[in-house]
């Protein structure tokens, strides 16, 4: 019987149509130990891992002729997988792509928000019982709608999140894209990443991880933003350059930042936590049930693809 590695728990409707199968249900929340990965790879035909199961080069290398032919990822990124390892190894990876667009584009459109009209450090005074009340020069923010977003990695989520900024708050989008966009809505390109950082009140980050993009948002990147404006990120951690991103907000050199993702998740460094003028949520993009049953349904549907001898849907 075909043998499947389900690696977290999932929501209760994902896997019926894996009846047929001999599932593995991991009970535990966290990733993949050492061990755990390799036995992946060899006692199982398939895997649905996710954010955090690092299956890199090593763990490949270390089984020679893998039993796993596919690793159907749960979630649109997977950085944390090495795709021409297993490649080279014969196992073939898929993701969740669509599926977690809308919901990771609220919660950009969140943390815009809550970062620019300081909603959590005036939460967190609310809470402390340290409100003395209302008065016309209390919490002052930065005004949000009408103003400029700059979005890189215009992709799905870069365009939900500017077609929300066009449409719904009036604000002017600029992007930078290695790859020409036809647009449903007025935005305008610009060819430098420091360039498009130093003209728009808000930055947001909506590349994917990996090698190619770690800390393409440096000290420099940084720099060129105006005192102002804040940075999102809804990405990946290590795109951000988490020090360089500590010093610019401790330094007041921008106005702040709302991050859903950190370089070393889940370590949040106690510098950020204490500072002010930074948004600080547990990866939350997809965080809602029916966004979590559309990815586990399409992950599901990669693995049935596969053993049934069908195209996968969503190879990556
Ligand atoms: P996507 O459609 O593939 O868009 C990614 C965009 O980034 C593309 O427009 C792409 O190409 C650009 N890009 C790719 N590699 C790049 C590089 N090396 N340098 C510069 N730009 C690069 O992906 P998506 O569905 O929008 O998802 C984006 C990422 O969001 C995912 O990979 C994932 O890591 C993250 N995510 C986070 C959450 C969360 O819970 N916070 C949820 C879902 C996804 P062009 O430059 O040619 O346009």
């Amino acid at each position: 019987m075909t043998r499947i590695l389900i690696t977290r728990p999932l929501p209760e409707t994902v896997l019926a149509p894996l009846a047929g199968y001999e599932l593995t249900r991991r009970e535990k929340t966290t990733p993949l130990d050492a061990e755990e990965l390799r036995a992946a790879l060899r006692d199982f035909d398939g895997v649905l891992p996710t954010l955090g199961d690092l299956f890199t080069a090593d763990v490949f290398a270390d089984v020679a002729r893998p039993r796993c032919r596919v690793l159907a990822n749960f979630g649109v990124g997977y950085n944390h997988i090495d795709v021409g390892a297993a490649k080279a190894a014969g196992v073939v990876v898929s993701n969740t792509p669509g599926a977690v667009t809308d919901a990771t584009a609220d919660i950009a459109m969140t943390l815009m928000l809550m970062s620019a009209r300081r909603a959590g450090e005036g939460e967190r005074l609310v809470r402390a019982e340290m409100w003395e009340g209302w008065h016309p020069t209390q919490m002052l923010g930065l005004h949000l709608s009408g103003k400029s977003v700059g979005i890189v990695g215009m992709g799905r989520i870069g365009q939900a999140i500017a077609r929300r900024c066009h449409f719904g708050f009036g604000m002017s989008v600029k992007y930078v894209s290695r790859s020409s966009k036809t647009l449903a809505f007025p935005a305008e390109r610009i060819p430098d990443l420091k360039a498009l950082a130093g003209q728009v009140d808000v930055l947001v980050i909506a590349v994917p991880g990996g090698r190619e993009t770690r800390h393409l948002i440096d000290a420099k990147v940084l720099g060129a933003m105006q005192k102002h404006a804040h940075l999102v990120n809804i990405a990946r951690g290590d795109v951000v350059e988490e020090s360089a991103l500590i010093d610019a907000l401790q330094k007041g050199r921008i106005g702040g930042a709302g991050l859903d993702v950190y370089e070393f998740e889940p370590r949040v460094p106690q510098a950020l936590r204490e500072l002010e003028n930074v948004v600080l949520l547990p990866h939350l993009g997809t965080a809602a049930l029916e966004v979590r049953e559309d990815m586990g349904r399409m992950a599901v549907a990669n693995l049935t693809a596969y053993f049934e001898g069908r195209d996968l849907p969503n190879p990556v």
